[in-house]
């Protein structure tokens, strides 16, 4: 027999995690549609060109965390690891350059192979906005606005600091790597292996190492801003100067890079100290470059992306709404089960959620009515319905009344 378990750092998402995960998408839907954000969904997979040329060689999901197989027609395809590249993958080849600028959400799996722990899974769900087309910083203010009414709305701000930073253009990059590889060379017989091999290919990465030690080392080099030039500086100065007029708090932290090559200017991170090492929930950045470098035209970008599984860790169980209490149908012999699946679709019909157990007495099936937290329970006798009746009753209070078989549905108002 095949190993029936599921797959290391995969899970079945049921119960109130299932319920947690609709309810932030929603909320996300509907914060980022009144953001004029339209949906976009992606093809779980791509080839694999899509996801290197985007994320860079030296990333740590390229270089280490991809799912990638070859497909019976001989073609290399990747799970998706984010959602970035294939957006703007899809903006090229769906040559959406005339719509622009484009605003996007979206939201499902995302693959990684990475060493599974609380928080982090090989199967984990993101949800993602980007706006493609918009060079100035008011892109970035509006996405940091979006994210922050989010998670204002799902009750996690007062757990949740917002720390950015800048990254600077092209330019500034440029002098300040020349000054960051100086300073790591001074320190080359100290860095972790994965460091060594970027200090030649993209240093700025090592920044952004797990590496202990690596950190260390890090802790002391060069700050990048010292090396902005004024157009980098000022359009740092008009994200921050834009959160604070909206009244959105954030702290700078100069030493914040993300994890992968693409972006540029500003780089974000919601982050929390109440799930253990695992505490970014949220994170983007501009990502001006991408697109050119993919092969389009060349087209600002920016974007975000948060974990549903650490999100859905967050949020309070009576903060996410409940589903609506059954209404119970419970048939008293045989005669009764025809009229009971009748009532029970017309009751369907009207909105009420209706649970018919399928076997067994009345005690039997009232503890189950009970089990499932039924706000109602209907008694369909056959003497009764000989009269066109059927009892109600009330199960919280355990009163019960006779009605008219066709008046079931205004009788149970209250319970819907
Ligand atoms: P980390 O530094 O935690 O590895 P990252 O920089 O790889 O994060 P992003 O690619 O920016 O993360 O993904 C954005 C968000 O997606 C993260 O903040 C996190 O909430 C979630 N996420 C990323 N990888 C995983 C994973 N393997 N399992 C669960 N959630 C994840
Ligand atoms: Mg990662």
């Amino acid at each position: 027999m095949a190993r029936l378990q599921p797959v290391r750092g995969t899970h079945d998402i049921l119960g109130d995690q299932a319920r947690a995960f609709r309810y932030i998408t929603e909320t996300f839907v509907k914060v980022a549609e009144r953001y004029g954000h339209q949906e976009i969904s992606t093809p779980i997979f791509e080839f694999t060109e899509v996801f290197k040329r985007t994320l860079g060689e030296t990333s740590d999901v390229v270089s280490k965390e991809m799912y990638t197989f070859e497909d019976r027609g001989g073609e290399s395809l990747t799970l998706r690891p984010e959602y970035t590249a294939g957006i703007a993958r899809a903006f090229i080849s769906g040559g959406l350059q005339q719509d622009l600028p484009l605003r996007f959400y979206g939201y499902g799996p995302m693959f990684r192979y990475e060493r599974p722990q609380k928080g982090r899974m090989r199967q984990f769900h993101q949800i993602d906005v980007e706006i493609l087309g918009v060079p100035e910083p008011q892109a970035d203010i509006e996405l940091l606005a979006l994210a922050a009414d989010l998670l204002g709305e799902l009750g996690l701000m007062d757990h949740i600091t917002l720390e950015i930073n800048s990254l600077g253009d092209t330019e500034s990059r440029h002098a300040y790597r020349d000054a960051l590889v100086d300073y790591l060379t001074a320190h080359k017989d100290r860095l972790s292996e994965d460091s060594l091999n970027r200090l030649d290919k993209n240093p700025l990465r090592i920044l952004d190492s797990k590496d202990e030690g690596d950190r260390a080392i890090v802790a002391d080099a060069p700050v990048l801003q010292d090396y902005f030039n004024d157009a980098s500086t000022g359009f740092f100065q008009q994200v921050k100067d834009g959160l604070e007029a909206l009244g959105i708090a954030y702290v700078v932290n100069p030493r914040l890079v993300r994890g992968l090559d693409y972006y540029s200017h500003t780089a974000f991170e919601f982050t929390t100290d109440q799930l253990g090492a695992q505490g970014t929930v949220l994170a983007g950045g501009r990502y001006d470059g991408l697109i050119e470098q993919m092969g389009g035209p060349a087209t600002a970008g920016i974007g975000w992306a948060a974990g549903l599984e650490r999100l859905a860790e967050l949020v309070s169980h009576n903060h996410v709404p409940q589903s609506a209490r059954p209404v119970a149908i419970i048939p008293v012999g045989g005669e009764a089960q025809a009229e009971a699946l009748k009532l029970a679709r017309a009751l369907r019909h009207d909105g009420y959620v209706v649970d018919m157990g399928y076997r067994g007495n009345v005690g039997k099936r009232m503890k189950r009515a009970n089990k499932l937290d039924s706000a109602a329970a209907i008694l369909m006798g056959s003497d009764e319905l000989a009269r066109g009746k059927v009892t109600i009753k009330d199960l919280d209070e355990g009163s019960q009344q006779e009605v008219d078989l066709d008046k079931v549905s205004d009788h149970l108002m209250q319970y819907r």
